[in-house]
């Protein structure tokens, strides 16, 4: 895909193979370049789906074509329209819009007639045996699979019986349609493939127009076909389909669409599989779908990724033809250097201790001018409320402090930042020992950083007003997975013994008066500390905080 102005510039500009056959395509002469993304409406995109958006809305882009959204909706049992919804939120989220929207459903009734252009070419039959026997007949790769008993039924016979199968006269299993190609094939796909099978059921689109459903292989490349898409785009697993999608395509002769295969996205301390997902959903181990630990590209955006983030990271990852793993750490990279362009910064303390300014005046406030956003000048300012009470990060404080701590310690100067410097004079401990309360004093000549005399400060902290600041929920969130592969388990254990106990940490924080009532999903830094959005869950008296990303890559380190 073409990175726009507003997108960050991926470090590594990694290799497209699909770009170089399409450039080579078209520097051929071929001058129309059609794509489409074809999801199956059962479930919630993710963020492999998201690279196989990039690519196809990216590279129809790239060269003046177009793409096309196509749901495959040829399993009436598993699909439903809060799916199609849900996928069409996220395409456009990400920032891509299809030339049409189509369904495979709208193409059943062509699909019926080209089935019948193939029984009458004695390319297809239909057959009586049970799907176990099917199977039996199959054979193994190594040996070849048995003829059906039916196989050799007339012409007139197999119209006559597909027409019964539509009409709704057999119950489901009881009969199939399938492709008469060659039981002893090399490739197991070409052992007579199965091209409808009787499902009576209501289908989201069609309602109970049809009980007879067309396969993935039959179904697939005739509505490439039908929309004369060019370049078929498709993961790895489908090359062995390939040729039989040429097959059906030179058997109807019609439009010659091409498939091309890429290697999937597969992320360390993440799970794809929708039927897994759909595990932890129904068994509460996260929210929802768009639960911020999920991979779904709903959970993304709740989370507080930016679409811009996204886009880069699959032009980071590139296109390739070999399976491999991309580290979590570049998902993370990718929305940090977005965020960090375009989050308002923002002071929030997570861990408080009360820090007292005893020569402040009781009952005084003033404001100090801060900067929003130091990479966007437009982003302006805003007055933050300072007052003799303020909570500062405990971290940023210690008793016995090392050499080279340059924070806040006993009868030491900090800057808080955009306001004062100051000097800790005593420590308040309660009877545990445990340190309830610094009292500090401020040099009144040293506001927006100056000082009375010149002297230079190396510590600089974040801080909030006591009295201005309000509490927050903040949920950190953490990898899903503790190993880098869910599936890498020990014997008698499994993938979900892999769960992170610790992905989603909940926590108080105080935070700057500003933030109050901000929109769910605005990104914003919370100085020092990470980049955070408002939860969907947040209202004007509870607020809740998503922690969107750390400042630095922590958790990759400790985990190799
Ligand atoms: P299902 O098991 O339900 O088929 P699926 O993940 O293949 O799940 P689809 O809705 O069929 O879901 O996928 C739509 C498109 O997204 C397909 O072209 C598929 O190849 C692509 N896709 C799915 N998963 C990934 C992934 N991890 N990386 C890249 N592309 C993917
Ligand atoms: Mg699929």
């Amino acid at each position: 895909m073409t990175i726009e102005t507003n997108d960050i510039a991926p470090k590594e500009k990694a290799a497209n193979f699909l770009d170089e056959i399409i450039k080579e395509s078209v520097a051929r002469g071929q001058t129309r370049v059609q794509t489409r993304f074809p999801p199956e409406p059962n479930g919630y995109l993710h963020i492999g789906h998201a690279k196989s958006i990039c690519i196809n809305f990216g590279l129809a882009k790239k060269y003046g074509g177009l793409c096309n959204l196509r749901f495959d909706d040829t399993n009436p049992v598993k699909e439903d329209t809060e799916y199609v919804d849900s996928i069409k939120r996220d395409i456009r989220w990400l920032g891509f819009e299809w030339a049409e929207e189509r369904y495979a459903s709208d193409y059943f009734d062509q699909l019926y007639e080209w089935a019948v252009v193939l029984i009458k070419k004695g390319l297809a039959y239909v057959d009586d045996q049970t799907q176990e026997q099917i199977r039996e007949g199959r054979g193994t790769v190594s040996e070849p699979g048995k003829e059906s008993p039916w196989r050799n039924r007339s012409v007139e016979e197999n119209l006559d019986l597909f027409e019964r199968m539509r009409k709704g006269e057999f119950a489901d299993g009881e009969k199939v349609l399938r492709a008469k190609i060659d039981m002893a094939h090399p490739n197991m796909l070409f052992r007579d493939p199965i091209m409808y099978r009787i499902i009576h059921a209501e289908h989201h689109r069609t309602g109970d127009k049809w009980c007879i459903y067309p396969m993935y292989d039959y179904a697939h490349g005739q509505s490439d076909s039908i929309e004369r898409i060019t370049h078929s785009i498709c993961t790895l697993e489908f090359d062995v389909h390939r040729p039989l999608y040429d097959w059906f395509i030179e058997a109807l002769e019609i439009f010659p669409s091409h498939q091309y295969e890429f290697a999937r996205l597969n992320l360390t301390h993440t799970m794809m599989s929708k039927r897994r997902l759909l595990k932890l959903v129904q068994d509460g181990v996260v929210m929802g779908w768009d639960d911020p630990r999920m991979p779904t590209i709903c959970a993304l955006r709740r989370k507080g990724y930016t679409p811009a983030s996204v886009r880069a990271f699959a032009e980071m990852v590139g296109v390739a033809k070999r399976d491999n793993v991309i580290d979590l750490g570049k998902l993370e990279y990718c929305v940090r250097e977005d965020l960090n362009r375009v989050a308002e910064r923002r002071m929030a303390v997570l861990n408080p201790v009360k820090v007292v300014i005893t020569n402040y005046p009781e009952g005084k406030v003033e404001h100090f001018t801060c900067i929003n956003n130091p990479e966007d000048e437009s982003a302006g300012t805003r007055q933050v409320p300072f007052s003799r009470e303020l909570y500062i990060e405990r971290d940023d404080f210690m008793e016995n402090p090392p050499k080279k701590y340059f924070r806040l310690q006993p009868g030491g100067e900090v800057r808080l930042r955009y306001a004062y410097l100051i000097k800790c004079e005593e420590v308040i401990k309660d009877a545990e020992g445990n340190i309830v309360e610094l009292r500090c004093t401020y040099d009144p000549e040293s506001g927006n950083g100056s000082s009375s005399d010149g002297r230079r400060v190396k510590g600089v902290i974040h801080w909030v007003s006591a009295a201005h600041a309000v509490e927050a929920e903040v949920r950190l969130f953490n990898p899903l997975f503790v190993t880098e592969d869910p599936n890498d388990v020990e014997e008698g254990k499994t993938w979900e013994d892999n769960l992170n106990p610790e992905s989603m940490v909940v926590t108080r924080g105080w935070i700057e008066p500003s933030l109050r009532g901000a929109a769910a999903g605005t990104p914003f830094q919370f100085e020092r500390v990470g980049y955070f959005c408002p939860d969907t869950d947040t209202t004007d008296e509870h607020p809740v905080f998503n922690r969107t990303v750390t400042l630095k890559d922590s958790w990759a380190k400790i985990n190799k």
